[in-house]
């Protein structure tokens, strides 16, 4: 039996999920197993404390809590979750992935400031303290790694920094970053970070993970419970009762993912990042080459996706650019920025320098196709 043989590798430039790997793939194949079986339970030890190893935290200290659900379950786990009464939320925002916080704070009727700065900057941290000296019931400050929207890298080791000074729990959306981007728990000043399969580890959509400080998570037993499937409390609970998930895992992603962390392990973090970092400086150069200018400055870059403008020409048209690639397995996308208009290369995944460099020939032939000028023009 050879599954894998009639999958077609395809390159995804999209920011997550990413490119896997076939051992990964086939990881999903296996005997089905009810998940409430010894043979599956005991797996998930390994895998929790794996998922804290991964950012360098004590195991005494933090703990990792699974939630079957694509990443954006975690932001809404860690909100609704450790908030106390009568406490605010902090969203450090600029961009979407905050701004997906805020809109979690204001489904759930919570408290907060929207603490917005420009989507292309990183935020002033003067204004942060000056918020948190200001209102002192702020309980919860919350901000994006790596705003996937753009790119940029926030100074999260800084703001976690003045949430403590002002006794906050400082949670950050490490989900575009986490096993690619080297992160330390303890002294980045993080109380919780997040990720899902599909990213980093490339693995598959369907397991997300919080990663965060037990005792602020046994302190949380008695804060209000706002949801009943994304409580954080519950969950690491049922977990530490029965090292179980409360409810039906995903099993075969669960499988992936076991063998992702393998591979992880055995290409190691230092690797991993200097790889991400040549795919990402391949995509910038080729995007250099070809004259198109970014969103984000250099020096603010989080090193794994890029935010492209769109060209003044009026032969541009990112579907089509977008179709030609895709038809010859590179997979585009389209940014998040409401005021510009935008694309984003990504460097997520099991992909390297050589599968840019294939890249760049496709997408070359692809704006010639659509009578594009290259290097491309911009009006000003
Ligand atoms: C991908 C991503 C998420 C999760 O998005 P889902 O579509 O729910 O998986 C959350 N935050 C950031 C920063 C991301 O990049």
């Amino acid at each position: 039996m050879n599954l894998m043989k009639s999958v077609k590798r395809k390159v995804l430039l999209n920011p997550g999920p990413s490119t896997t790997t076939d051992t990964v793939k086939r990881a999903q194949v296996v005997p089905d197993i009810c998940p409430r079986e010894k043979e599956f339970a005991g797996l998930m030890k390994g895998l929790r404390e794996d998922l804290v190893r991964i950012v360098h935290g004590d195991l005494e200290k933090y703990t990792s809590v699974l939630f079957c659900g694509s990443g954006t379950m975690n932001i809404d786990v860690v909100i609704n979750s450790i908030l106390p009464e009568g406490k605010k939320v902090l969203v450090v925002n600029n961009g979407a992935y905050s701004t997906r916080a805020v809109e979690i704070c204001q489904y759930y009727h919570l408290p907060y400031i929207d603490l917005h700065f420009p989507v292309d900057m990183p935020p002033d941290l003067v204004e942060v303290e000056k918020v948190l000296q200001e209102n002192p019931d702020i309980a919860l400050v919350h901000t994006t790694h790596n705003e996937t929207g753009t790119g940029i890298l926030n100074p999260i080791r800084e703001i976690g920094a003045l949430a403590h000074k002002y006794e906050a729990v400082f949670s950050v959306d490490t989900t575009s970053t986490y096993a690619m981007r080297p992160i330390d728990i303890e002294k980045d000043n993080i109380d919780f970070c997040m990720a899902s399969a599909q990213k980093g580890l490339m693995a598959f959509t369907g397991l997300s993970y919080v990663i965060g400080n037990r005792e602020i998570i046994e302190k949380s037993k008695d804060y209000p419970k706002r949801s009943y499937y994304c409580n954080l409390y519950l969950q690491y609970d049922y977990f530490k009762r029965t090292g179980e998930m409360h409810f039906t895992p995903p099993v075969q992603t669960i499988y992936a993912t076991l063998q992702a962390l393998k591979e992880y392990w055995a290409e190691g973090e230092a690797a991993k990042w200097a790889r991400h970092t040549r795919v990402f400086n391949a995509i910038n150069n080729g995007l250099d080459k070809m004259g198109f200018r970014q969103v984000i400055k250099p020096e603010w870059r989080a090193g794994l996706v890029s935010s492209a403008i769109y060209p003044d020409d009026p032969n541009w048209s990112f579907e089509k650019v977008h179709d030609y690639c895709y038809e010859r397995g590179f997979t585009i996308y389209p940014g998040k920025i409401s005021t510009s208009n935008t694309f984003r290369l990504c460097a997520l995944g099991a992909i390297d320098e050589n599968d840019i460099k294939d890249f760049f020939v496709i997408f070359k032939e692809a704006l010639a196709a659509c009578g594009v000028i290259t290097p491309v023009k911009y009006r000003d």
